[in-house]
């Protein structure tokens, strides 16, 4: 690969070419307007990988500008649908082709160990672009009979310019989530991405103009969140706006939008979500898929398993194979090929994980693994897990986002529904059981987006993710998740 410009490669601390280390706006890899640059730091040693420019407003101004010309010249949704695909699917082989240096670029950012890059963001990224790139040329309206003598059909549009916010856990896969469907539909785009892990997404627009997309279509800005997520979110020239990250910011962008032009909103959100554990079960099985739901990706998942209810019955012989799995995870260098936890993405997650950890023991709730850091360097925490909690502590209630389960016990079908639905959030559940009646019952009444049945964590470009309640509006994937970035428009024509 080009290392375009990249005077601080040198200091990755792994034979990983470091991407461009600027931004690109219309095609042109660009500092700062300001000059400014911040680090992004190897979490699992807390060196310094490189700097990155830190956007602000004037670059939030040039990247929206490039992308309102890319916009209305229409070099993008004038361009015919299948040739959009084409680049799509482009983008995608490129990707394929380059897995595994971005592979080892999103393990050294994030901190996630080398084996899931390879085997689980990699290849959903790419399925992703696939999937849209295949929905490119199927974008299509309706004809609807309606009373007198007209002709009325609808067109779906693409939406115009979107701002698009990311986070840090899953950056590659965040990004191919945004961009899919933006692209399919023909939106331009100025992506934001997490300044925690802004490698990857860097790396993947430098593919992008391999590719061949024209000037303005993708843009991709590397800033802190109040000095160029905030000014994108409220900007008058963005039609819609996508999220993903934490409630608390969810708020604030739809305020932004609410005070700027009502520009369109969707938002991925915070989790607190149940995974239910019925006495008929597998117990092996389900005690597997219990630890997956929470420790994978160090626990940094929106969607992860983080209130385990257990059924009364058998509370004590579960608890005790859900604590041996914890106890055996392995924790280490996330390069290292056995490992299979690494570090928190930074100081500030590693804090916030260790005061929840504090909070559980003030509460009351009973520790009985982990509790700890795990190395004197390095963002590492050791896999906690708390029983006896209930839904008024603070780690019964609040996003943890790290490797800390909490425990719960219940008494029947009736309880657990009513307790697992005793949350602000309602982004994934899952229940694992034999009985098909309790399987649906609990599928059916939980207020969630996704709830998974025997199994969790199962994703797929073309199945709906997203939230109810606070945590979010709208869906990404699938047929549903490309419908908000298109706009319906009615024709009506007299005949
Ligand atoms: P986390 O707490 O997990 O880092 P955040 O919600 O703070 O999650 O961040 C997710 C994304 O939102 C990041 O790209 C971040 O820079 C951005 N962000 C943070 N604050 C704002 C804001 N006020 N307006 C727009 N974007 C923001």
């Amino acid at each position: 690969m080009s290392v375009m410009n990249a005077p601080s490669a040198t200091r990755a601390p792994v034979d990983i070419p470091i991407g461009p280390a600027k931004m690109l706006i219309n095609n042109e890899w660009v500092t700062a307007q300001s000059g400014k640059t911040f680090a992004t730091i190897n979490p699992a040693t807390e060196e310094l990988i490189t700097e990155v420019p830190d956007a602000d407003l004037r670059d939030v101004e040039l990247a929206v500008a490039a992308a309102r010309r890319a916009f209305d010249g229409g070099a993008w949704r004038k361009m015919s649908a299948s040739e959009r695909g084409r680049l799509m699917f482009k983008l995608a082989d490129l990707i394929e082709a380059n897995k595994e240096e971005l592979a080892r670029l999103e393990t050294l950012d994030n901190g996630k160990p080398l084996n899931d890059s390879l085997n689980a963001d990699l290849p959903l990224t790419i399925a992703c672009y696939r999937y849209y790139a295949g929905w490119a040329d199927k974008i299509q309206g309706k004809t609807i009979p309606i009373n007198g003598p007209f002709f009325c059909y609808t067109r779906h549009e693409p939406v115009g310019v979107c701002a698009q916010i990311i986070p840090w856990n899953f950056p590659l896969l965040m990004q191919a989530w945004k961009w899919g469907p933006a692209l399919a539909a023909g939106c331009t785009v100025v992506m934001k991405v997490a300044e925690q892990t802004p490698l990857s997404a860097l790396r993947v627009a430098e593919l992008a103009l391999e590719a061949g997309y024209p000037p303005g279509v993708i843009n991709v800005l590397t800033g802190q969140g109040p000095t160029a997520g905030a000014p994108l979110a409220r900007h008058m020239d963005v039609d819609k706006v996508a999220f993903t990250g934490s409630t608390e910011v969810g708020h604030e962008i739809m305020k932004a939008s609410a005070e700027s032009n009502l520009k369109r909103v969707t938002l991925e959100l915070g989790g607190k979500s149940p995974n239910i554990v019925f006495a008929d079960t597998d117990l092996d099985k389900a005690a597997d898929g219990a630890h997956f739901a929470l420790f994978f990706n160090q626990g940094q998942c929106c969607c992860a398993g983080s209130r385990l209810y257990v059924e009364e019955s058998v509370h004590e012989e579960f608890v005790a194979k859900v604590v041996e799995r914890a106890r055996n995870r392995k924790v280490g260098d996330p390069f290292a090929n056995e490992t299979e936890q690494g570090p928190q993405v930074d100081k500030a997650q590693f804090d916030k994980v260790l005061k929840y950890i504090e909070y559980g023991n003030q509460d009351g709730a009973n520790m009985l693994c982990g509790g700890g850091r795990k190395s004197d360097r390095g963002y590492f925490i050791e896999p906690t897990v708390f029983d006896n909690v209930d839904e008024d502590m603070r780690i019964g209630k609040e996003e943890i986002f790290g490797p800390v389960l909490s425990v719960l016990s219940f008494k029947n079908v009736d309880d657990v529904i009513q307790r697992a639905n005793k949350n602000l959030y309602g982004l994934a559940a899952a229940v694992w059981t034999r009985d098909i009646e309790k399987a649906h019952r609990v599928a059916n009444e939980v207020r969630a987006g996704t709830v998974w049945v025997n199994c969790y964590d199962v994703f797929d470009a073309a199945a709906p993710f997203g939230g109810y309640k606070l945590s979010g509006i709208g869906r990404e994937l699938g047929e549903y998740g490309l419908a908000n970035y298109t706009e319906i428009k009615t024709v009506t024509v007299k005949l």
